[in-house]
């Protein structure tokens, strides 16, 4: 394995795009060199979208984050979530009745804002199975796991109504040694168990990449040989910039450890143009 320091390479591209979680932030706050790195592109022009699988909160709340910690450069056009894709599905394809959520009431800013009326999942009972036209996995936080999720099986049974997962990431880092189970991980479970097959937004789906670019004033000026995903996740970054057809980074600064990532790309066949310690200058 050949790790490359990331300034050797961020001049060769004209278009980044950053994964959030282990790549800008982790859970002690902003990934060391990180606030230099937005400055150096920001001060060259260069596009910075950030491609997040996260659906805990909308575009504002996740750029509110940024500048809490320091970098108040970003906008709220340079955040893509997953979460803004869940949005446009159920703008779309699910026109009226209660939405359910499993998520904080936060993540469920994103079923306010395709007009309808979110509804929690605790909040469910049996009677109300009708009116219920979507089921939203949006966070892992906001319910009680042992209830909540048995709540969800029954609503699966009775209902056969669209099934929208907005993050399908299976974990995240919660410190340095442990790892959380994230959204997808729960709706896996509820997959598996109910034989349903779920509706899933977010990385490693081209969709997300396509909505990133075309956020890009002229973005059909750029070429993709000057775009660069960089992640700290094979599955879900490095393989959607694979299949995005662009330049793949893999930082070290997050999910993937120095360790175990030449054993993971092995296995994987995921592997990225570029490994990098971390996307800090
Ligand atoms: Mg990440």
């Amino acid at each position: 394995m050949i790790l490359c320091d990331f300034s050797s390479i961020i001049d060769d591209y004209d278009v980044f795009f950053f994964d959030s979680y282990g790549v800008l932030r982790n859970h002690q706050g902003l990934i060391s060199g990180i606030d230099k790195t937005i400055k150096y592109l920001h001060d060259r022009n260069k596009v910075i979208r950030i491609l997040t699988n996260d659906a805990s909160r909308n575009a504002a709340g996740l750029l509110a984050t940024y500048q809490r910690l320091g970098i108040r450069s970003l906008t709220e056009d340079q955040v893509i979530s997953s979460g803004m894709m869940a949005k446009s599905y159920l703008e779309t394809k699910v026109k009226s009745g209660l939405v359910v959520y499993l998520g904080t009431e936060q993540s469920a800013s994103y079923i306010v804002q395709a007009g309808l009326e979110p509804f929690p999942i605790s909040r469910v009972t049996p009677d109300m199975y009708d009116e219920i036209t979507a089921l939203v996995f949006l966070d892992d936080e906001g319910y009680d796991w042992n209830v909540d999720l048995n709540k969800t099986y029954n609503l699966l049974r009775y209902r056969n109504i669209p099934t929208i997962v907005a993050n399908t990431d299976k974990v995240y880092p919660k410190s340095d040694k442990e790892l959380n189970l994230a959204t997808g991980a729960v709706a896996r479970i509820l997959e598996t168990i109910s034989g349903r097959t779920f509706i899933k937004f977010g990385k490693p789906d081209t969709q997300m990449f396509i909505y990133a670019l075309e956020s890009v004033p002229n973005y059909h000026t750029y070429s993709k040989s000057k775009m660069l995903m960089i992640g700290d996740t094979l599955h879900t970054d490095v393989m959607g910039g694979n299949k995005f057809g662009i330049a793949t980074a893999l930082v070290l600064s997050g999910n993937t450890s120095e360790k175990e990532a030449d054993l993971m790309i092995r296995s994987s066949s995921i592997i990225p143009d570029f490994i990098c310690r971390s996307a800090g200058l």
